[in-house]
């Protein structure tokens, strides 16, 4: 049993850590191993335009099936894989994937790609998105770059000219994770993004009493229209959150109301036989009322 004396806390949580610390060298270890073991894949989940229900787009979600542990969090790996200059070759590798699948789906849909502070400080993005671009055919328009606040803040002097050159190549630009990092809003008047994410804890708690989040919302919605960009909220679970987010004029959802991330295949079934043009809880549980 814990007590709750300081010596016992202490006690515990020292132990607690170095497990924790030898867990991260494990999972850092077999990260260096698992591209080439093919233990990757990435998930899609759609994003679609409040204004008809339908899927404008794909996020991209890295999935790693690890042989003994299973299925481990990307929340867990990549911040390790960051620290373990890692993130480059997966970020690569994540990158062609999901050109190479967006460029073989019927239709236009886009394909949203997470792109690490780290992958976006290193000079190589530009050439590298050219360069899967061309090699998978998909058109620039169709691919969007979610980056977090966190490209603000790198030692890199080349952030602007970065963006510059993306916006050149083409694709479209998406700040994710708005409102949990610094939130210096000096960047919005340069950066040019084309949406604006809301990060899932904004919606969480939005619909309880006397919860303050739609007010946050709210405002976030306004400053994106005035700069002429979409917005997505993320994390809709419920259609009480569902109708809300839409009464807040959000003009894109994403969430488990409308799909978990799937596999490429399901996202090529659903893109063929045209149910992706969903209604809340479908297409998998179609409701039966
Ligand atoms: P993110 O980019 O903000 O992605 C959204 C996360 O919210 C995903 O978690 C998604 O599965 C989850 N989500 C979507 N709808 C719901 C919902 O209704 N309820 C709840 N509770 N969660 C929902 P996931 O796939 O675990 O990824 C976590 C984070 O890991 C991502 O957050 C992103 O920051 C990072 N990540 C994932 N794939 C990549 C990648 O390929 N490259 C990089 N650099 N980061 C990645
Ligand atoms: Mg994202
Ligand atoms: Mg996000
Ligand atoms: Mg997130």
């Amino acid at each position: 049993g814990s007590k709750a004396n300081g010596r016992g806390c202490t006690t515990f949580f020292s132990q607690e850590l170095l497990e924790r610390a030898k867990d991260r060298r494990g999972i850092e270890e077999d990260l260096r191993d698992a591209l080439t073991r093919n233990e990757f894949e990435v998930y899609y989940q759609p994003i679609v335009r409040c204004a008809d229900n339908k899927a404008t787009g794909v996020e991209a979600l890295v999935r790693w099936c690890h042989p003994t542990r299973g299925p481990i969090s990307p929340e867990l790996f990549i911040p390790i894989a960051e620290e373990a200059n890692l993130i480059s070759v997966l970020g690569e590798w994540v990158l062609r994937r999901a050109c190479d699948d967006a460029s073989k789906w019927p239709g236009k849909i886009r394909v949203a790609v997470n792109i690490s502070p780290i992958q976006f400080a290193s000079g190589l993005l530009p050439n590298l998105v050219v360069s899967a671009l061309a090699n998978s055919g998909l058109e620039a328009n169709r691919l969007e770059l979610e980056v977090t606040e966190g490209v603000f803040l790198s030692e890199s002097q080349d952030t602007d000219q970065t963006f510059a050159t993306l916006k050149r190549i083409g694709v479209r630009l998406a700040l994710d994770d708005f409102g949990t990092g610094y939130s210096s809003l000096g960047y919005l008047r340069t950066a040019p993004f084309d949406k604006i994410k809301i990060d899932k804890s904004f919606v969480y708690a939005a619909t309880l009493p006397g919860s303050r989040n739609s007010a946050i919302i709210a405002a976030i919605v306004a400053l994106a229209d005035a700069l002429e960009m979409e917005t997505t909220a993320e994390g809709i679970e419920t259609e009480d959150q569902l109708s809300l987010i839409r009464d807040l004029k959000v003009s894109h959802v994403q969430g488990y109301i409308y799909s978990k991330p799937v596999q490429n295949a399901v996202v090529n079934d659903q893109l063929h036989s045209g149910n992706w043009a969903i209604t809340p809880n479908g297409p998998s549980h179609q409701r039966s009322d």
